[in-house]
């Protein structure tokens, strides 16, 4: 499965990652179904149905052509205006991206600085959210892609909620899940997430280039509301209406196709396939004594320190010699940590990078004893089969 030469499908990236199956066919298939079509129409409305089952939400999804970046500024464009006070956890670079969208937009952000590889809890939320009656959001990140931890949004969306009884105040929450929507368990009614973000290249194993947008009663309110400047990614334009511009059509097909085969599988094994890659990579990387960075591991990603070992000699080492690319840490973090994502690796893939990973360590003169973790790896490795 893990080889040379690029037509070998050795994304180890967290985003974009290796297309399903589904999506390279749609994505390869010659033609265009034009947007202002039956067809299309019939495409945008399934996508759309699919979405909302995807994020466990019968609010609206609006759908845009933008990587997930552009839905980020798209939602705090759509929720606030100019003077909002909002509240921004930054465990980051991703995280750190909220507050800087906000920033942009003039909106009043009041951040909590939080160590890297830990992640923002429920207490520290509600303790800045008393400090300041005036803030009225929460902007989380649920998987910080920079670290590989993962947000216990459940928790701090029932404290909030909580809070929001308490004091009688309304506190919107928004969720960027753009590394965690068919990644790991997230239901966005069920937790009260008013606005949730994610993207076609991660989960959803897509081609980059399409973003969604989940939105709750509330937030639908404040898009009516609010006053920012918006034109491309006015959310009105694209609610109880055909799509606005032209979209990316070869992505709808592709990320439909896919998205169907992921409703196919159903989301609970979805969710414990990526789960158990995740531990699989991490028990590997500890049996080669290294250690990951979140304290919470995310299903999306697993970040770990290489230690005294280069992380750029082995991620270039694993392109060259293995044609597996991984990514390297970024800001303060480069150099020092390597992230490899399981996200639609079966257990072939994960055995090749298992074995790629163990070969260029060596080589290092770091033995990694693959025989103290068979039994653990084969046991993880069953659910992630229904990739192959
Ligand atoms: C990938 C990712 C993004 C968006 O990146 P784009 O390159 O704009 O698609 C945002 N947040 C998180 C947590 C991510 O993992």
């Amino acid at each position: 499965v893990v080889g040379k030469g690029h037509e070998r499908m050795n994304l180890f990236t967290p985003g974009p990652v290796d297309m399903s199956r589904e999506a390279q066919q749609a994505i390869g298939r010659p033609g265009l179904c034009h947007h202002r079509s039956e067809p299309f129409r019939r495409m945008m409305s399934k996508l759309t149905t699919l979405l909302q089952a995807a994020f466990l939400t019968r609010g609206e999804v609006v759908i845009l052509t933008s990587s997930g970046t552009g839905a980020m500024e798209a939602a705090v464009a759509n929720l606030f205006s100019s003077g909002d006070k909002v509240l921004v956890p930054v465990s980051g670079k991703f995280s750190l991206r909220w507050a800087e969208i906000c920033e942009a937009y003039g909106v009043n952000t009041a951040r909590i600085e939080i160590a890297p590889g830990k992640a923002p809890e429920p207490d520290d939320v509600v303790s800045a959210l008393e400090a300041d009656p005036a803030i009225c959001a929460v902007l989380l990140t649920h998987c910080e892609t920079s670290t590989g931890s993962l947000t216990d949004l459940e928790a701090i969306c029932r404290a909030i909620h909580d809070l929001e009884l308490l004091r009688s105040r309304e506190i919107l929450i928004i969720a960027d899940c753009i590394t965690s929507l068919c990644v790991d368990v997230l239901r966005v009614d069920d937790w009260g997430i008013d606005c949730a973000v994610a993207a076609s290249q991660k989960g959803l194993l897509s081609p980059p280039g399409l973003a969604f947008v989940s939105l709750g009663d509330r937030a639908l309110k404040r898009v009516r509301t609010a006053e920012s400047p918006r034109y491309y990614f006015d959310f009105r334009k694209y609610l109880h209406t055909e799509i606005p511009f032209t979209p990316a059509i070869p992505l709808v097909s592709a990320t439909l196709a896919s998205l169907s085969h992921l409703a196919g599988l159903g989301p609970e094994p979805v969710w414990r396939a990526n789960r158990s890659g995740a531990l699989a990579i991490k028990l590997l990387i500890q049996a080669a004594g290294m250690r990951p960075v979140a304290e919470r591991q995310a299903s999306g990603v697993v970040a770990f320190w290489t230690g005294d070992l280069d992380a750029a000699e082995i991620a270039h080492s694993l392109e060259r010699e293995h044609g597996i690319t991984v990514a390297q840490g970024q800001g303060g973090l480069k150099g020092r940590i390597l992230r490899v994502s399981p996200i639609g690796k079966g257990p072939g893939a994960l055995l090749g990078f298992a074995a790629a990973f163990s070969s260029v360590l060596e080589k290092m003169s770091r033995e990694v004893d693959m025989s103290s973790i068979e039994t653990e790896l084969n046991r993880l490795l069953e659910d992630c089969s229904i990739w192959e």
